[in-house]
């Protein structure tokens, strides 16, 4: 999945301790009996979806979950027992795949449904969680009549067997308590329209799991935070416990050299040295993940803070040195070196976005290191 390369010294470096320790500190948040599903969509938020699993697995969770079909397939090469959900839509050519394979999938609409029953009766049926809409506005049965509807045909279906419900919060990362408590009610009283209740419950995403324990029902579905990255400020500082993060980018001086006063750097020369200036190359640009609008953003080398100088091309970019440094010399983008830290909130705030998007744009080329 991620590129394996001995030449390369740009790596995401993978903490897998710290991931084992965010699932074990949420698990000990939450009442004894809330499963903890693992949420290791996007190749585990860019971390790796084999390797988090493993960690998360390791550390008590006790179920995996994906936004695609296709994730669920890769993911199940590797884990070949485990339960996986697969938490967004799933076309119905997918549905006896996912019985052969014990993936269980989510269904929301009655026509998907129906045309599942109208095929020939598969040999294992296919468990699904039902989602419910509860103000996300994306997937999900919204009305109790169109959730009855919904329920007389899986009660009818030979093919779809009920194992799950589940409601997605939109504003649990806010300051503002009333949405996600409104949306839990609701929630509640769709569950209490099931006939049985199905065995797995659950609503909270990271903010709710770590801000409203009360909401844990049967599990949990733990993505972000999972990682160590908080959801929103607001969430960072009513954080529980601390989380660890769990990637580090570093790379290594790839070329150093002294320039004279008014030199250009980088395409476009916007850059232009204001003084005598030690210029170092980096092995790393935006077809890796560092975006062009992160001119500016600053490194971390021998401990300190320095910028990135120049447009960032494509392989590479510029940082302005305060002195002479070896090539070789480790720098870091992301994570700490000596008393300084970058964190992908930085990033994140930088570029007018959320960490949870920076966390998947490091792209394949970055070889993920695990240790
Ligand atoms: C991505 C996702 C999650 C995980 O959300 P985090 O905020 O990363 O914890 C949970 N549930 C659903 C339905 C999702 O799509």
């Amino acid at each position: 999945m991620f590129n394996k390369t001995d030449y390369r010294p740009t790596k995401a470096i993978i903490d897998t301790t710290a991931i084992k320790h965010n699932a074990q500190h949420v698990r000990t948040h939450l009442p004894k009996e809330t499963q903890l599903i693992a949420v290791v969509k996007a190749e585990g938020y860019g971390h790796g979806a084999v390797q988090t699993a493993f960690a998360a697995l390791d550390a008590g969770a006790s179920v995996l979950a994906v936004a695609t079909p296709d994730e669920a397939i890769a993911l199940r090469k590797s884990h070949p027992v485990v339960d996986i959900l697969v938490m967004g839509p799933s076309p119905v050519s997918f549905a006896k795949v996912a019985a052969e394979q014990g993936i269980t999938v989510t269904v929301t609409s009655a026509t998907w449904v129906e045309q599942i029953n109208a095929q020939k009766r598969f040999d294992r049926k296919c468990k699904v969680h039902v989602k419910i809409d509860t103000g996300m506005g994306r997937i999900g049965v919204r009305t109790e009549s169109e959730l009855s509807h919904l329920l007389g045909l899986l009660d009818q279906s030979d093919n779809l067997s009920i194992d799950g419900v589940f409601t997605h919060f939109s504003r649990a990362d806010e300051e503002n308590v009333e949405p996600t408590r409104a949306q839990f009610q609701q929630f509640m009283q769709m569950v209490a329209c099931f006939p049985e209740k199905p065995r797995l419950v659950h609503a909270s995403n990271s903010a709710a799991t770590l801000l409203y324990p009360e909401y844990a029902l049967d599990a949990v579905r733990l993505g972000v935070s999972l990682y160590g990255i908080a959801p929103s400020a607001v969430v960072a500082k009513k954080l529980p416990f601390e989380l660890e993060k769990a990637m580090m980018i570093e790379t290594e001086l790839a070329y150093v050299k002294k320039l004279p006063a008014g030199e250009r750097i980088s395409y476009g020369g916007t850059y232009e040295t204001s003084e005598e200036e030690w210029i170092g190359t980096l092995p790393i640009g935006y077809a890796d993940g560092l975006k062009r609008s992160l001119i500016g953003q600053e490194v971390l080398v021998g401990g300190n803070r320095v910028p990135i100088v120049g447009t960032i091309c494509m392989d590479q970019c510029m940082i302005k040195l305060p002195c002479d440094y070896p090539e070789g010399e480790k720098v870091v983008l992301i994570g700490k070196q000596g008393d300084e830290e970058i964190t992908i909130e930085e990033w994140a705030e930088r570029l007018g976005t959320i960490p949870y998007e920076i966390s998947v744009t490091f792209s394949e080329r970055i070889p993920r290191v695990y240790k």
